[in-house]
């Protein structure tokens, strides 16, 4: 009872905790106790004196299960504006033609951080509570993520104009801008943890993809890149460079234990076992590959490979949700039909993808990822009293293949309630969606 000293922030009590931990315990009737930011204790029962706590605010989760929270590996969250502009296309098609075009005329810093805190809301609402993001004016995703209390690694996108023809002075002002956005967020850790994104190995060029991860080596913080996603991209690398997009971004030494490359849906044998030997991350994104049809990665192999593999949804222009219920639904059944196997990618396989799988990806595994004591205290309340998830004999299956993100009624990042009983106290949404309604009258579709 020694933790009783001070009061505590938050008391959860009742209902079932799924702990996701090594241990892989579930926890009926919990007692969990959060104080500054963090889970101090977890008692298996209930306590007979709940007032000997002096909690500040009790939550009761009975009927409910009591979850990490699940955390996005990889969007675009200012694309909210282009969801359904240009659907049912293939991927070369829909990003030269219509998605680039469209960044190239609308988008600035006010759009991308209306759009940021409009995709942060309808995260908040479905139960993500850390995600990772790449684009451009990316201090405004920060920006929006810092105002609304979710957890971020926020990526600055860069791109070049003609890869093959990069004078000095361009890269010079991807550095700085590099070094500028870094000094700006890295005091900010672990709530926002800033990030270098180089968008691929056919729009950046080897000088600045090997440029950027230097910096993002300097500092220690992640870089992003979207990788092996299309058959196209492996044509384009093989003729211009003569390897494979991994095989490519190898030669050029970029292939570390920081490094998060997004997709990697073309592999054979020697690029899983040269990513595993990287100790490269995986982010997988089952509903924005089948959406542009680029094509199935190769999951259960990596995961056996030991890669360490995280959910994400992708941007909105390719998902067309931020929902990670519906990304764990998708990512069980698309491995199982593509392998004429129900066996594989099991329910807790892709739910622990979605919460220690990302936590591992992002190199935020010490922090967040499952609820144990000393951790983080981010987490989520899921209603299980619907008809669609009654009865209840396996609380992962009933996650992953029954619920969706409007099941969450609570949402605990940090320490502090951001969401409680669908209501979100940290966004004001009305005011949100109406900016974006706004700013969206004058995007032509
Ligand atoms: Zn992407």
């Amino acid at each position: 009872m020694d933790h009783c000293s001070a009061p505590l922030d938050i008391l959860i009590q009742g209902g079932r905790l799924l702990t996701l931990s090594e241990d892989n315990r579930l926890i009926e009737d919990p007692l969990i106790g959060i104080r500054d930011g963090e889970i101090l204790f977890i008692e298996e029962a209930h306590a007979p004196l709940v007032s000997l706590y002096a909690p500040k605010e009790i939550i009761h989760a009975d009927g409910c299960v009591i979850l990490p929270g699940l955390i996005n590996t990889h969007t675009h969250v200012p694309m909210v504006f282009f969801r359904g502009l240009a659907d049912d296309l293939p991927l070369m098609d829909w990003l030269n033609n219509h998605i680039f075009p469209a960044e190239r005329e609308y988008v600035n810093r006010e759009m991308v951080h209306a759009g940021a805190l409009l995709g942060i809301a309808e995260m908040l609402l479905s139960g993500t509570t850390t995600f990772c993001d790449g684009y451009f004016f990316e201090s405004s995703v920060a920006q929006a993520a810092y105002e609304s209390g979710i957890r971020c690694v926020a990526g600055m996108g860069f791109l070049d104009a003609d890869v093959d023809h990069v004078a000095e002075a361009e890269i010079e002002r991807h550095l700085q801008a590099a070094e500028k956005f870094l000094s700006k967020w890295l005091p900010e850790r672990p709530m926002i943890t800033p990030a270098l994104f180089c968008h691929s190995p056919y729009t950046c060029s080897p000088q600045t993809i090997r440029a950027i991860k230097e910096v993002a080596r300097r500092h220690a913080v992640p870089f992003l890149i979207h990788l092996a996603e299309t058959s196209d991209e492996k044509k384009i690398i093989m003729n211009r460079y003569g390897h494979t997009p991994v095989h490519h971004l190898g030669a050029l030494g970029v292939l570390d234990d920081m490094t998060v490359a997004v997709h990697c849906n073309w592999l054979d044998e020697g690029e899983i076992a040269c990513l595993a030997a990287n100790h490269v991350k995986v982010s997988h994104n089952p509903q924005s590959n089948m959406k542009l049809a680029a094509g199935v990665g190769p999951i259960p192999e990596m995961l056996a490979a030991g890669i360490d593999v995280g959910l994400g949804t992708d941007g909105c222009a390719s998902n067309n949700d931020h929902d990670m219920f519906g990304e764990m639904d998708s990512a069980a059944k698309l491995h199982k039909v593509m392998k004429k196997d129900p066996s594989i990618m099991d329910a807790r396989t892709v739910l622990t993808m979605a919460t220690m799988g990302g936590a591992r990806v992002l190199g935020l595994d010490r922090l967040t990822g499952s609820i144990e004591v000393g951790k983080k205290a981010d987490l989520i309340i899921v209603d299980l009293k619907k008809p669609h998830l009654t009865p209840v004999y396996n609380v992962c299956s009933q996650l992953v293949y029954a619920a969706s993100g409007a099941d969450v009624q609570t949402s605990i990042i940090n320490g502090k309630v951001v969401m409680k009983d669908r209501r979100l106290l940290t966004v004001d949404l009305e005011e949100v969606m109406d900016t974006v309604i706004r700013i969206a009258q004058d995007i032509k579709h």
